[in-house]
């Protein structure tokens, strides 16, 4: 897993001097000023956002290079020298940001599709531009238009903001099938927890809504705690009567990753998990992730035919990259939940959609791409071993 260290921008520059007078103003105090480097035309300089100090690297590009050099900076060495292969394959030569022909001639494109299409190659889009990306059918990554339901929501009987109903109606005008209501366990009382007595008066108010409303089905599920010893926070008879159960950490979060991972493990292999929420654990720029042992986990997960969370709220986006990718590639399912603790949390969908596409994740690979009929039967199957 690695941080990002610098935010880098292309930026359509003929004349600079406007880019420079902006660095120097909002250059944090501390660095010196900022220059362009003009062997590589670029310009770097340090700003404070939120109080954060944040490296930015501008590489400068005129009109005309613009697409070309979008593309050298979006992929790594690998895709770099496919790209200058396929190029000179087709008599064409790739050299400093620009395409030109047989006869030295610039190859104008205006946009990187163009540049591929040139190449005699589809669209791939920038998170496929490295490592095996190119192997990948960029037609097979998930988008939006996959995604049937939220199997990860909170409603006003926990922590989130608005009444099952409400929360299910906006789903519903979203174009979704299904959702999970997955509130919090008792011992989170901070997030007003439910005990076992609350979830069977929450399973009565789901089944009248069920009832009433048509075209969109609310699974009642729980998002249940994995309390310290790996043990969850709610008896395995109430569990199995829900429709879905995902297990997190939401404790004692400062174990040793040893522990951390048979923790994680052991909730991994009760029988009534269905899915693991945010496993890492890292809050974007605010906590680091527990440093699990990712292949046991997996390796666990893949036995225990349970799913891991892509949490798409954007400070979290967990499991990240490098992981989807190896889960991908062992066949585990993965659902995009947003967690959404109101309506306005299902856009957070996007930003689960951008990591799964950095995670290289089929649609087949995605639980929430599944219709109702297909869910409910895997969700069932499971139960009915019992
Ligand atoms: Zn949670
Ligand atoms: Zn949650």
């Amino acid at each position: 897993m690695h941080e990002c260290t610098q935010l880098e921008f292309v930026v359509n520059a003929k004349d600079p001097s406007a880019l420079l007078d902006w660095a120097s103003v909002r250059q944090s105090a501390s660095n010196e000023a900022s220059t362009i480097d003009n062997r590589t035309q670029t310009l770097d300089c340090t700003v404070e956002i939120e109080d954060k100090k944040v490296p930015l690297r501008f590489h400068l590009a005129e009109a005309r290079d613009f697409p070309y050099r979008l593309m050298e900076t979006t992929g790594d060495a690998t895709h770099q020298q496919i790209v200058e292969a396929m190029a000179k394959e087709r008599g064409l030569h790739w050299t400093k940001g620009r395409l030109f022909d047989a006869m030295g001639q610039p190859v104008q494109c205006e946009t990187e599709a163009q540049i591929y299409e040139v190449l005699g190659l589809p669209y791939f889009p920038p998170e496929l531009r490295e490592g095996q990306g190119l192997l990948i059918d960029p037609e097979e990554l998930v988008d939006a238009n996959d995604i049937r339901g939220d199997l990860h929501t909170h409603s006003s009987w926990s922590d989130g903001t608005l009444p099952i109903r409400t929360m299910a109606l906006a789903a519903q005008a979203r174009g979704y099938e299904y959702i999970a209501v997955t509130d919090h366990s008792q011992s989170l009382a901070i997030a007003g927890g439910l005990t076992a007595e609350d979830l069977l008066r929450q399973r009565e108010e789901i089944e009248r809504l069920n009832d009433e409303l048509s075209g969109i089905k609310i699974l009642h599920g729980i998002e249940v705690d994995i309390l310290g010893d790996g043990t969850l926070d709610m008896p395995d008879e109430v569990l199995w009567e829900l429709d879905l159960v995902i297990a997190s950490v939401h404790s004692a979060m400062n174990q040793s990753p040893k522990r951390m991972t048979e923790r994680i493990l052991k909730a991994i292999e009760h029988p009534a998990v269905d899915i693991i929420g945010h496993l890492s654990g890292r809050l974007i720029g605010r906590r680091e992730a527990y440093g699990l042992d990712f292949s046991a986990v997996l390796e666990t997960a893949k036995q225990s035919r349970v799913c891991l969370e892509l949490n798409a709220n954007p400070n979290r986006l967990d499991i990240p990259d490098s992981w989807l990718r190896l889960a991908g590639e062992a066949g585990l399912l993965v659902p995009i939940n947003t967690d959404a603790h109101s309506a306005q949390e299902y856009d957070n969908i996007r930003f689960g959609l951008r990591m799964a596409k950095r995670g290289w994740l089929h649609r087949q690979r995605v639980l929430n791409a599944l219709p109702l009929n297909e869910l409910t039967s895997l969700l069932h199957r499971k139960r009915k071993r019992q």
